[in-house]
């Protein structure tokens, strides 16, 4: 059996998920406080003089909150790994860093009693995939300073699979490995999914008859939007699933067998949903995160930049973890707000996956009178001229804006294997 299998901890009352979370980081504040001094000066600045000050939920409530630009000021001033380290670096065994999509990498150091509880979440969302000890798992991440894979790589290790490195190779090279070493799984971005099924089809591969039955994705949003995982799903004959995570952070979101949105790990994760203006509660908003199990260099109350939205019915799988409906719903500073219409750009990408003859594409805004435009750039293949009009009626009747759809040649928009970047703003050019 697999060492971290257990489905008590992921079905348990709410009530006794409150008591549980609540002594996990009562634990958590008496280890950093006073020794971490981000943390310390942070609570002290809001008038938390000691760790049992801490008396009840209406207290943790009252933390200040943590987020992106904060940490990366303080790792500026505190070069190279900032302040909110618990611990004598001596103690740290590992380093990665953000992906830097936006602004400078943010740079993140693990003890091993923190590496280990990163793979311990990774075997949730594995689990929630239903994966087990007989899956051998293909990593096809360049496995460098970004945590990204790194993580889930070892998330598979702990869970007794076979987790199989494709680094330093390219798609060709990967596809070949894929079938020579039997991979049942393979986890990487959506966007990469997409491309490796690209790279087959050119190759005359079919992906279909590889033994790879299950991806999992995470980086983006792309694998909880119905059509990109209808596509990812048709293209490799596998059961997709999403996930999320971040490198400041961890591993806090998966899909169960129902596939109805992200499950938060609440065993290791406090989840909150705050209106993105007043910080009030909310079910639909900025999702709020406190890991509990990342001792070294924790984040207590972080706004992640995510926007969910909170289911009100339990899953039916049993689990009685908060469930996000639509997994991530966009960036909450990436809202477009078309004619007065609110948009994020996975609900455009939701409508242009549908459509086959769309190998790429990109968003790119213009800012025009305080208003975005938006013009989309499709590459279609050869005889499919009628797309672009198609699409911008499917866009016109789905989301109520009208947008301005462009054709643009076969390869010519880049390919990613880690976060893509398919919203561009541009200065107003025309
Ligand atoms: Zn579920």
């Amino acid at each position: 059996m697999t060492p971290f299998v257990d489905r008590g901890l992921e079905t348990l009352a709410p009530e006794t998920l409150r008591a549980r979370q609540w002594a996990r980081l009562g634990e958590l504040a008496r280890a950093i406080y006073p020794a971490n001094p981000f943390v310390t000066e942070k609570w002290r600045r809001a008038g938390v003089a000691a760790p049992e000050d801490l008396g009840g939920w209406e207290d943790f409530h009252r933390l200040p909150f943590t987020d992106k630009t904060e940490l990366a000021a303080d790792q500026a001033a505190h070069p190279p790994f900032g302040a909110n380290l618990t611990y004598p670096l001596a103690r740290y065994v590992r380093v990665h860093q953000t992906s830097g999509t936006s602004g400078a990498p943010l740079r993140w150091l693990d003890t091993q009693e923190s590496w280990d509880w990163w793979a311990r979440c990774w075997s949730f969302v594995f689990r929630g995939a239903g994966l087990d000890a007989e899956d051998r798992v293909f990593f096809p991440f360049s496995f460098g300073l970004f945590v990204g894979f790194w993580a889930g790589f070892e998330g598979a290790r702990a869970l007794g699979a076979l987790a199989i490195p494709g680094g330093g190779q390219d798609s060709a090279q990967r596809l070949a490995a894929i079938e020579a070493l039997g991979a049942t799984a393979i986890c990487c971005t959506p966007s990469y999914a997409l491309h490796l099924a690209e790279v087959a089809r050119a190759r005359g591969v079919s992906l279909a008859k590889l033994g790879v039955r299950t991806t999992v994705h995470a980086g983006e949003p792309g694998a909880g939007i119905p059509a990109v995982r209808a596509r990812i799903e048709e293209a490799w004959g596998a059961r997709a699933y999403d996930h999320a995570g971040m490198t400041e952070m961890g591993a806090y979101g998966f899909e169960c067998a129902a596939q109805a949105g992200l499950h938060v790990n609440e065993s290791e994760f406090i989840a909150e949903i705050i209106d993105p203006g007043t910080g009030a509660p909310a079910r639909e908003g900025e999702l709020v995160l406190s890991n509990l199990g990342r001792i070294g260099s924790p984040l207590l109350r972080y706004r992640t930049g995510d926007r969910v939205r909170a289911a009100t019915v339990p899953c039916d799988c049993g689990r009685s973890f908060l469930r996000l409906e639509g997994g991530i719903l966009g960036r909450v500073d990436d809202m477009l707000v078309v004619r007065g219409v609110n948009v994020f750009p996975s609900a455009i990408e939701g409508i242009v996956r549908r459509f086959a003859a769309v190998d790429e594409f990109m968003i790119e805004v213009y800012r025009r009178a305080e208003m975005d435009e938006v013009r989309l750039l499709l590459e279609i293949g050869e005889g499919t001229g009628h797309v672009p009009g198609v699409v911008q009626e499917a866009v016109r009747v789905d989301l109520g804006i009208r947008v301005e759809v462009v054709p643009v040649p076969a390869r010519s928009l880049p390919r990613y294997e880690l976060k893509a970047r398919r919203l561009v703003r541009r200065a107003l050019s025309r």
